[in-house]
């Protein structure tokens, strides 16, 4: 059958079973508050590297959950570690402390 003009886009379902949840787990032991997330994005609003990079914590955290860390870390790399989306989380996440964990956890060995 073909001709119809269009194409099945590949699927993107994530098998959670297959992914590797102990770097998940060392984080939710060392920041427990990353479960209080509840992607309100504030914290991407608000974040200075945002305006020039692709900076955001939502995501990165969203991307982790999904054991993608991967494409979690291309939006955390260019944090400046500021602090000003500590600030405006609703949840009172400190999101520098949790920033400095991610990137401990998830970039050494
Ligand atoms: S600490 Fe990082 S993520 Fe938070 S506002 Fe500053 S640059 Fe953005
Ligand atoms: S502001 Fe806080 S609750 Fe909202 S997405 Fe960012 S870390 Fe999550």
């Amino acid at each position: 059958m073909t001709g119809f003009g269009y194409s099945l886009t590949p699927s993107s379902r994530i098998n959670l079973d297959d992914k590797d949840k102990e770097k998940w787990n060392k984080l939710i032991d060392l920041e427990p508050d990353v479960l209080k997330c509840m992607a309100c994005g504030s914290c991407t609003a608000s974040c200075t590297a945002g305006i020039f990079t692709k900076t955001s914590l939502r995501s990165a955290i969203l991307y982790l959950q999904n054991g993608q860390e991967k494409q979690a870390m291309e939006y955390v790399k260019s944090c400046l570690l500021c602090g000003k989306c500590f600030m405006v989380c609703p949840r009172a996440i400190n999101t520098r402390h949790l920033l400095l964990s991610i990137s401990k956890i998830y970039t050494l060995k």
